[in-house]
């Protein structure tokens, strides 16, 4: 399994970090993705990347952060996107619903990303909250290539939506609580090829550990819940998911 989104330097892992890594790897994780959110946060991914050999780190501006950054922080992660060990560009994207980021600054902090994931050939890992179609568009206007829908949550439409655009799908924690069912009938709509499972660790943990902290260990509940949803053995997605983010972020075998 790969966990294709965590956040590793958050400072719930500063009292045993190594040995959340350990658990993981313990739990059939072989990789994993530690995304920064501002320029100190993606330094510290790329060097938690440099520390432990299955990280690997992906650098950006996160939608919430991104009026209170300036152009260091850019300057920064466009400095490091071409580290050997950062594997994608990102965590950005679109809030509209936490924060209170105006519109127009996580728009062309998005618009920035989206430029630099081009330039330099890396995918782009986006969050959405409640922007749905906005994003779709400016993605689109800007030729985005290499996306990467995190913690999806539906509907089934957007679903087929980001799909007909050949963007990534990637699916965590939500999908284990028992009252998803909506998400569950999206997430059945996904094609294998574009399949991807997270943990976003340390938020968003999966049931029956939800609003707890949250580790990559717990990886297997989310394809778990992932493969019941969509009728699939739970090592049939584990293997497919696997093989999908080592394609979509050129990891080695
Ligand atoms: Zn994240």
């Amino acid at each position: 399994m790969i966990d294709s989104h965590v956040h590793l330097d958050h400072p719930d892992f500063d009292p045993d970090r190594e040995t959340v890594v350990g658990r993981a790897l313990a739990a059939g994780v072989c990789a994993l993705v530690t995304l920064g959110t501002d320029g100190r946060t993606s330094q510290r991914a790329v060097e938690l990347a440099e520390w432990f050999q299955p990280v690997y780190a992906a650098v950006g501006i996160h939608p919430t952060q991104a009026h209170l950054v300036g152009d260091a922080d850019r300057a920064v992660v466009a400095t490091l996107v071409g580290h050997p060990k950062v594997v994608a560009v990102g965590e950005c994207g679109l809030d509209y619903e936490r924060g209170d980021c105006p519109r127009e600054v996580q728009e062309d902090t998005l618009r920035w990303h989206v430029r630099l994931s081009r330039a330099c050939g890396k995918p782009l890992v986006v969050h959405n909250r409640g922007a749905h179609l906005h994003l779709l568009r400016i993605l689109e206007e800007e030729g985005a290539i290499g996306v990467v829908m995190h913690m999806f949550t539906g509907p089934a439409e957007y679903a087929e939506a980001c799909a007909a655009r050949g963007y990534w799908i990637s699916v965590g924690g939500p999908v284990t609580y028992p009252k998803a069912e909506e998400l569950r009938r999206a997430v059945a709509r996904i094609p294998d090829e574009l399949l991807l499972v997270e943990t976003d660790s340390p938020f968003a943990a999966p049931h029956p550990r939800r609003g707890r902290r949250n580790e990559p260990g717990y990886l297997p509940l989310v394809v778990e819940a992932v493969a019941t949803a969509r009728g699939q053995e739970s090592g049939a997605v584990a293997d497919r998911t696997a093989e999908n983010a080592r394609r979509c972020f050129g990891l080695a075998r």
